[in-house]
């Protein structure tokens, strides 16, 4: 029996030629002399037969079998015997099964990077290709016409006075050139987030009518290694085919922190970056008018080669807004919003120190919002007033208290209200409320003192007792604490360590500022280049750090004991009625 299965594969040719036959049969055929020449091809094995045979009335003259996984060592010599013409293939047969199961690896690899590409850029469009090639390609982004203007953006005079030069440069390079002058590479802009930078980089583009090229350092470092040494050549090049342009990196840091400074062995595709980075700016020469603006919070850990001279060697700080700039502030993004007379801009501006350009700006999108939803056609100072609590405490939450933990935060919230009002040093009690919103139980709020710079020391303990005030009372009233005091005891101890180890303010550790356990960007390097606190310094700070924070309960609970009757008014009023406004309060506790 030659040809078992006759399940036929070629169909071409009407006529079948060929069958499977298994790898026995195909022994038992080579063994009887039956075969006369075969092919092999890996483990596939396609042969002639000397006769042809019939089977089931078809003419059969070729086979197709596979051979064993195990090597049959008996095969080849036998072939030799029968004298059978053996040819070797080495060009596999094409199969898509085993191309496939080959490729899968590749195609899931593929798929997730499509699937990330399109969650980093909604919206980008039907064809997920597209976008992974644009994102290859080009990732900073590219204003050619930039119309923001020094107007749009509000107080930084000083910033704008420096950054005016730049655009005078930019506009007639040959000028100053002639003169002499020399063009300002790189400038760095210094500030918290949301003062302004990049809105003050986009205004210089503006006034200049210069191209905007901008990138997030932080998209520099992807995924793979040299992406981010190559995005920045890709910058630089398209920067340097126009005339004239502003380059702008924001978080510089993110790519600028020194070399060398992590633990345990830098990171190579960020440090690769920043290389590039500094050749980039090395590579300029006189014809390229490119100025690059650079952002950061964080000069402190930039890596120095990145300040030095035709680098980044010119430095503007964008401060947080004083008074009249939030005023300002307030009155740009209003602009073209339809805000109600009785807005009483200079009142917010009062209200809102420690805000942002970019809180400003929120606070006053926050509540046309709220004018919109009301259905009415102006924004009024009412909607201003509940949008600067929604950005504050959070929108109010509909979570219901039980009487008892409403109790207990009420008990709290008094404490806190009290030792607040009773205090000297204290900041003057605004409003008080046990009502739930966002991550809070309830709140009390001090009216911001209005921009002071310097705290006192004597400002910074009464400042400490009213944190504890909340702990306080609960310990007093209710015999015993809970968690709702965790936010209170974590900022109470941080304020307290600063006073002792960094603003000199303990009279056991003197005038002294220690890094210990402040915020230090380089633990690698400190803890090889040894930061000289000693360990007997850890602990005395510790201890004093204790020390102060016992005293300020100590002083809170006093407080409270000695005004217990208006301790439990407070605590009953604001059972009643949950929230006490300014007036309220005055009448409660002075009258
Ligand atoms: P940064 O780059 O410093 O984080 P941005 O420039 O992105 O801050 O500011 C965010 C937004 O805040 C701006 O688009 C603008 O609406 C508002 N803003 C911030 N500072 C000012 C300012 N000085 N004048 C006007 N608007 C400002
Ligand atoms: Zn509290």
């Amino acid at each position: 029996m030659l040809l078992v299965a006759a399940t036929t594969i070629y169909e071409l040719g009407g006529t079948t030629t060929s069958s499977i036959i298994d790898y026995t049969t195909f022994y038992a055929a080579l063994e009887g002399g039956g075969i006369k020449s075969v092919v092999m091809r890996g483990d596939e094995v396609e042969g002639k037969l000397a006769p042809p045979r019939v089977v089931d009335g078809v003419e059969v003259t070729s086979f197709h079998t596979t051979l064993p996984s195990r090597e049959d060592a008996t095969l080849l010599p036998l072939m030799r015997d029968k004298g059978v013409i053996v040819r070797i293939d080495d060009e596999r047969k094409f199969s898509w099964t085993r191309e496939l199961a080959g490729l899968l690896p590749w195609l899931l690899i593929l798929g997730a990077w499509f699937w990330m590409s399109r969650r980093a850029m909604p919206g980008s469009g039907q064809n997920p290709l597209a976008g992974v090639l644009s994102k290859q390609g080009k990732r900073f982004e590219e204003e050619t016409a930039v119309d923001v203007r020094f107007d749009d953006v509000a107080g930084l005079d000083g910033a704008k006075r420096d950054l005016g030069e730049i655009v005078d440069f930019l506009r007639e390079p040959e000028r100053f050139e002639r003169l002499g002058g020399k063009m300002p590479r790189g400038v760095l802009l210094v500030g918290a987030p949301g003062t302004g930078k990049t809105l003050l980089a986009r205004a210089v583009a503006g006034e200049a009518g210069v191209p905007f090229f901008s990138i997030a350092a932080s998209e520099f470092i992807e995924l793979f290694v040299g992406v981010g040494a190559s995005r920045v050549r890709d910058l630089f090049r398209a920067a340097k085919k126009a005339p004239h342009a502003i380059i702008f990196i924001d978080e510089l840091d993110a790519v600028g922190r020194a070399r060398g400074a992590g633990l345990g062995g830098g990171n190579d595709e960020r440090e690769q970056t920043l290389n590039q980075l500094l050749a980039a700016m090395d590579g300029f020469d006189r014809s390229d008018h490119v100025v690059v603006l650079a952002a950061t919070n964080r000069p402190d850990v930039l890596d120095s080669a990145l300040l030095r001279p035709g680098r980044f060697d010119r430095r503007i700080v964008v401060e947080l807004p004083a008074r009249a700039a939030r005023e300002a502030i307030l009155r740009v993004a209003s602009r073209g919003k339809p805000v109600a007379v009785d807005v009483d801009y200079a009142a917010i501006a009062g209200s809102t120190p420690g805000l942002s350009g970019a809180d400003l700006a929120n606070l006053v999108n926050e509540a046309t919002l709220r004018a919109i939803r009301r259905g009415a056609d102006e924004v009024h100072g009412s909607d201003f007033a509940l949008a600067y609590d929604k950005i504050l405490l959070g929108e109010p939450s509909d979570s219901h208290l039980a009487p008892a933990e409403k109790h207990r935060v009420a008990v709290h919230e008094a404490g806190h209200a009290l030792v607040a009002h009773v205090l000297d040093g204290a900041s003057p009690l605004r409003r008080v409320s046990i009502l739930p919103r966002g991550r809070t139980l309830g709140a009390t709020q001090q009216a911001p003192r209005s921009d002071t710079h310097l705290h006192t020391k004597s400002e910074l303990l009464a400042r400490l007792a009213v944190l504890l005030g909340g702990y306080a009372a609960e310990k007093l009233v209710l015999g015993e604490v809970s968690t709702g005091a965790e936010n209170d005891l974590r900022e109470a101890s941080h304020l307290a360590q600063r006073m002792v180890g960094q603003l000199g303010m303990s009279e056991g550790l003197g005038p002294v500022f220690h890094e210990h356990r402040s915020e230090h960007p380089f633990l690698g390097a400190r803890i090889a280049t040894d930061s000289g606190v000693s360990d007997a310094t850890v602990y005395a700070i510790e201890r004093e750090t204790q020390r102060l924070l016992s005293e300020a309960e100590g002083s809170a609970r006093a407080t409270l004991t000695n005004h217990r009757q208006r301790l439990d008014a407070l605590l009953e009023a604001l059972l009643e009625r949950e929230t006490l406004d300014e007036e309220g309060l005055a009448t409660l506790l002075c009258g």
